[in-house]
């Protein structure tokens, strides 16, 4: 199916001052689900007006003068969907890396494959990445780079016009593959990318420490501060594994999270990714900190790492988002997946009732807006219009119920027609508006042919 456009427009991507901001957009026809604080879903059409939702309109209201109107009719309209745990810098990597734990999947594969990277491999394995998601809906991403040249990741997510915080990984500990700095080269970095990139357009910088037993106390301390300062994320690793849980209890004498906490390495403003081993202890300083999770149903099956206990720990409170983690541990950078997982892990354990298809889809919408600080999330007035069109009527997906057990249980990027980010469109009848996706196909065989020579994998 194709999205009718009533006038065609060149596409200005990725430069938010360079885009038209004044261009108003008339979606008719469409349902909308709209993940609002009342989880409405209705019929109605939106304007849209300086990247924002200005206001719903009855179906077939005139078009506002000056709009430009997309029939969306039959389709649905959900929030742009948000994963706040991704590395685009390990695209390139899916595959390289099957049937392993954490730590030998680090030490053997991700952290050579990571130190065999040239600036143009790391371009290129994000643009992959970021083609992937946004033909999959996902509009905004928590991303953790690598030690070097993490601007290559900044550039392609600025060309795309995604939503991206990004830190390049700081690890000041040795390792088995040789990949890390000092302490003071690894802030150092962190002080130039955040000056060069937080706030340009769409972009943030994060401070994104590896985890635990990659970083000195040191470095982990100096983040804290710098990130307070600076009023920028803070995003790691946490209790993913079981091995790790054990090596940072030896290096620290506490458990992990316990000792983040310790370090104030916790809060609204900070992100954790796995979180699956927790003590009780562990659990209320998250609670009380309202520090966000990010649960990577995909990743922490096929790595064994466990089953995080996101039911229980929602209900004392604790916000989790959703995330795909990185193609090398997945494999798929597909939101859709990741819903279905984190839905269906859990009823066999407590009950066919438990994760509901509503509560899901918040999870990698609203929730997941909320982890990064978007003013995202949600179809409604005021909130910027990051917006996914989604087709039902394909033979995986057709059929009655509620549009959100569809979403969660059916529907597959396949679904995905048409992506708005700010209201200027980044994907346009299945194709990625601001660059060639042959392009990006052919020459991220050519950079990963170069990393794995490197890298001798
Ligand atoms: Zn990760």
């Amino acid at each position: 199916m194709r999205v009718h456009r009533s006038n065609q427009r060149t596409p200005d991507v990725g430069r938010e001052g360079g885009y038209k901001r004044n261009m108003k957009l008339h979606l008719r026809g469409a349902t909308l689900i709209t993940c609002d604080a009342q989880d409405q879903i209705l019929s109605a059409d939106l304007l849209i007006s300086n990247g924002l939702i200005e206001a719903f309109l009855p179906h077939n209201s005139p078009t506002p003068d000056g709009a430009e109107t997309i029939s969306v009719a039959g389709k649905w309209l959900v929030p742009g969907f948000v994963q706040a745990h991704v590395h685009l810098v390990q695209t390139l990597f899916r595959g390289l890396a099957d049937d392993l734990a954490l730590l030998d999947w680090l030490r053997e594969r991700i952290w050579p494959l990571e130190r065999a990277h040239d600036p143009e491999s790391i371009y290129w394995s994000a643009r992959l990445g970021i083609t992937e998601m946004l033909l999959g809906g996902t509009t905004a991403v928590l991303d953790m780079a690598t030690v070097h040249n993490t601007d290559a990741v900044f550039r392609a997510a600025s060309e795309a016009g995604i939503r991206a915080s990004i830190g390049n990984a700081m690890m000041d500990r040795d390792n088995e593959a040789g990949l890390g700095t000092s302490t003071e080269a690894a802030l150092a970095e962190a002080e130039r990318l955040r000056a060069r990139w937080h706030g340009q357009g769409r972009l943030a910088f994060s401070y994104a420490p590896r985890f635990v037993p990659s970083c000195s106390e040191a470095l982990l301390k100096q983040t804290v501060a710098l990130a307070r300062q600076h009023g920028c994320q803070i995003h790691t690793h946490a209790s993913e594994n079981l091995d790790e849980v054990a090596m940072v209890r030896r290096m620290t004498g506490r458990d992990n999270v316990r000792y983040l906490h310790d370090i104030g390495m916790t809060g609204p403003d900070v992100v954790l990714a796995h979180c699956i081993h927790l003590t009780d202890e562990e659990v209320a300083i998250l609670v009380k900190t309202d520090t966000t999770l990010t649960h990577c149903p995909g990743s922490n099956c096929k790595l064994a790492s466990g089953l995080a206990m996101v039911p229980e720990l929602r209900a004392k409170g604790v916000r989790w988002a959703l995330g795909a983690d990185g193609a090398p541990c997945n494999n798929r950078m597909d939101i859709f997946a990741e819903m279905r997982l984190a839905a269906l892990l859990q009823k066999p354990r407590l009950g066919a009732e438990t994760m509901t298809a509503t509560e899901v889809l918040r999870m990698a919408t609203v929730d997941g807006a909320k982890a990064l600080g978007l003013n995202a999330g949600s179809i409604e007035t005021g909130r910027q219009a990051d917006l996914v069109v989604l087709d039902p009527d394909m033979p995986h997906s057709l059929g009655g119920g509620d549009p959100r057990s569809a979403i969660v249980y059916s529907m597959t990027p396949a679904n995905v027609t048409d992506v708005f980010i700010g209201g200027q469109q980044v994907v346009a009848d299945r194709a990625v508006v601001g660059w060639s996706t042959a392009e990006t196909i052919s020459s991220s065989k050519a950079a990963l042919s170069r990393v794995r020579g490197r890298a001798g994998l």
